[in-house]
């Protein structure tokens, strides 16, 4: 067990056809980060887990290459970095 785990809640769910099981609550609620300059990005909604097995995943981030991963600004910096190192390959 990591010792950030020690404190999270657990809840029981049973799977079909398999024995209870427990599943870790993570802490994260409210709204996401960006990975690379740490903005909070509106489109992305982290959800409890208890909530999140009703939920499409569609509902809960944006459906685009790294959708709710990384802002728009940095996604097409990222875009074009990538691409000019493509033209000089
Ligand atoms: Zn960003």
């Amino acid at each position: 067990m990591k010792p950030s785990e020690r404190f999270t809640k657990k809840t029981w769910r049973k799977p079909p056809k398999k024995a209870v099981k427990g599943h870790k609550m993570p802490n994260k609620t409210g709204m996401g980060k960006c990975a690379i300059c740490k903005q909070q990005i509106t489109s992305r909604k982290i959800k409890l887990l208890k909530n999140s097995y009703n939920a499409p995943k569609s509902t809960s981030k944006t459906n685009k290459p790294y959708g709710g991963y990384l802002c728009t600004k940095c996604l097409r910096l990222q875009a074009i970095q990538e691409t000019r190192k493509l033209e000089q390959a």
